[in-house]
C-alpha cells in the first residue's frame, strides 16, 4: 500500500483502526539467496537495496531482538556530510544525497530536516581546522560556511560567547545537515524490504556461521539451521563476537555512548549545534525535548546502559555552553553499543571466506551513513564489486597502514 495524503485523512476520519502492520512475520525459510545479520539501519537499508536495486528477494534479515531495537533506535538522530578525509567524504556525501531523496524513494516519512548543524570554534588553532574542513567540504561539492564571532552571536543567541574557558571565535555552519527520525528510518526500509519479498525475522539470534571449504553455507540460530548462498553481516556493536563465529578478528572494539533528552520546550535551538571542545552536542526534537549527547564511557561493554560519571561530564559541557539548559529536566537518558573501529571509519569488504560479506566499525557516526552503506553493501554483495562511493573502507588498511584516521571518530583518544 502506498501512503497517500487523502489516505491518511480517511483513515483519520474512521479512528485510525484501518491501519495495517507494515511488515509481515514470517518462519525462517531453509535457504535464502543472502543471509543479512542484524535488523538495525545498515541491515534492513542492505535489504531493500538489494531488493529494489539489484532484484534479490531471496533475502532474509535476521535480528536477534525486534527491527530497530539497536543504535538505530538509540542514537541522536544527526545527520551530515561535513568529513574531511578521502574515503570518508566522498561517501557521506553520497549517503547525504540519498537521503535528500529518501522520503520520496521510501514513501514514508523519516522527518529529515536540514535544519544545519554548526561546530564552534573556541581559539585561533581550531577555527584553522575548521576553515580547512569547510574548505574539503567545498572541494568535495558539499556545503560549509565558515561563521566568525558576530555570525555566531546572530544565530546563536543563548550560548554562553564570552564563557571564560571556552570563548566563542566563530563556526562552520553545514546548512544540509540536520536530523531525521531514527525510529521511522528503520521502519522504512524494513517496510520498503518487507513489500519487495525480503523477510524479516525478529527474535532469531545467529550463534554460529557455517563455512565449509572456505566457503560460507548458512548460519545457525536460536531458530534453526539457515542456508545462505551468501552472508552478510551488520551487526553493529557486535560485529566482532559475530564475525568471530567464522574464526575472524576484526579491528573493532565495543564502546557504550549515551545519549540525554529534556521535557518538551517551545523552539528554541533551531540547529544542531556540535560543541567539540567540551564533548557535547544538542538539537531539540520536533516534540520539544532537547536531545544532547557527549562521548563514549571509555570503556569495552555490551551494555545497553550508562554510568554516572559521564552524565555530569555531559551536563557539565552543557551549563558550560549554555547555561540556560540548566533550568530544562532532564527526562531520559540511555545507552547504545558502538562498533568502535581503530581509526573511526568504517568497513564495507568482502573477507577471505567465499560469500561472507563485512560491514562494521560505524563508531558514533552511522546513523546518517545508513543510506549510504545500505546502497553500497548491496553493490557489494550483488555485484562483488566495491561501489565507487565506499571503495576505501577496506579491511585490509589495517594490515597495511592505509588507515582514514579522521580525528574524532576512533576508539582513541582523539576527540578534538
Ligand atoms: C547515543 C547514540 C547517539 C548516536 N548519535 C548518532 C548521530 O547523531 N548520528 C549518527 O550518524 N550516528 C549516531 N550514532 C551511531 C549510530 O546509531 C550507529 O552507528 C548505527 O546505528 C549502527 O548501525 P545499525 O543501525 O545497523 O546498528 P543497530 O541498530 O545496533 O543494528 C545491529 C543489530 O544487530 C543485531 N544483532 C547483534 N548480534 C546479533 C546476532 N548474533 N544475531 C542477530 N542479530 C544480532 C542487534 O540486535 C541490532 O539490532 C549514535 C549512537 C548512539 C548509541
Amino acid at each position: 500500500m502506498r501512503y497517500s495524503a487523502l489516505g491518511v485523512f480517511w483513515h483519520g476520519l474512521t479512528g485510525n483502526k484501518g491501519w495495517k502492520p507494515v511488515w509481515r512475520n514470517p518462519d525462517p525459510k531453509p535457504h535464502y539467496d543472502v543471509v543479512i545479520i542484524g535488523g538495525g539501519g545498515h541491515g534492513l537499508s542492505t535489504a531493500y537495496y538489494l531488493a529494489e536495486r539489484y532484484g534479490i528477494r531471496n533475502v532474509a534479515v535476521l535480528e536477534k531482538g525486534y527491527l530497530g531495537s539497536g543504535s538505530i533506535g538509540r542514537n541522536t538522530t544527526i545527520v551530515r556530510a561535513n568529513y574531511m578525509l578521502e574515503g570518508n567524504s566522498q561517501f557521506y556525501s553520497h549517503s547525504l544525497k540519498l537521503w535528500e531523496n529518501l522520503e520520496a524513494e521510501l514513501n514514508y516519512n523519516v522527518m529529515h530536516s536540514q535544519r544545519g548543524q554548526v561546530m564552534l570554534g573556541h581559539s585561533d588553532g581550531q577555527m584553522d581546522m575548521l576553515a580547512r574542513r569547510g574548505n574539503m567540504m567545498r572541494m568535495q561539492g558539499d556545503d560549509a560556511v565558515l561563521w566568525g564571532r558576530e555570525d555566531v552571536r546572530k544565530h546563536l543567541p543563548y550560548i554562553d560567547h564570552e564563557n571564560a574557558r571556552f570563548p566563542v571565535y566563530g563556526g562552520l555552519m553545514h546548512w544540509r545537515g540536520g536530523t531525521a527520525r531514527h525510529d521511522a528510518v528503520a521502519w522504512g526500509y524494513a517496510r520498503g524490504a518487507d513489500m519487495r519479498g525480503v523477510d524479516l525475522i525478529q527474535n532469531c539470534e545467529v550463534t554460529g556461521i557455517r563455512v565449509e571449504g572456505g566457503v560460507v553455507r548458512g548460519v545457525d540460530t536460536t531458530r534453526g539451521h539457515i542456508g545462505a548462498g551468501k552472508v552478510a553481516l551488520t551487526a553493529a556493536g557486535r560485529s566482532s563476537q559475530v564475525a568471530a563465529m567464522a574464526g575472524l578478528r576484526l579491528p573493532i572494539e565495543s564502546h557504550v555512548l549515551q545519549a540525554f533528552v529534556t521535557e518538551g520546550l517551545k523552539p528554541v535551538i533551531p540547529h544542531v549545534v556540535s560543541f567539540g571542545m567540551g564533548h557535547f552536542y544538542i538539537s531539540q526534537s520536533d516534540k520539544g525535548g532537547l536531545v544532547f549527547g557527549g562521548d563514549l564511557d571509555m570503556y569495552n561493554s555490551y551494555a545497553q546502559r550508562g554510568n554516572l560519571p559521564m552524565v555530569e561530564h555531559v551536563a557539565e559541557a552543557g551549563m558550560a555552553l549554555m547555561p540556560m539548559i540548566g533550568k530544562a529536566k532532564m527526562l531520559r537518558s540511555w545507552g547504545g553499543v558502538m562498533d568502535m573501529s581503530m581509526d573511526g571509519s568504517p568497513i564495507i569488504d568482502k573477507t577471505d571466506i567465499a560469500g561472507l560479506f563485512l560491514n562494521c566499525g560505524w563508531c558514533y557516526g552511522g546513523f546518517k551513513a545508513v543510506p549510504g552503506s545500505g546502497d553500497a553493501f548491496a553493490h557489494l554483495i550483488a555485484s562483488g564489486n566495491h561501489h565507487p562511493a565506499a571503495d576505501k573502507f577496506l579491511l585490509s588498511r589495517f594490515r597495511t597502514g592505509h588507515v582514514i584516521d579522521e580525528t574524532g571518530n576512533g576508539a582513541t583518544p582523539n576527540l578534538h
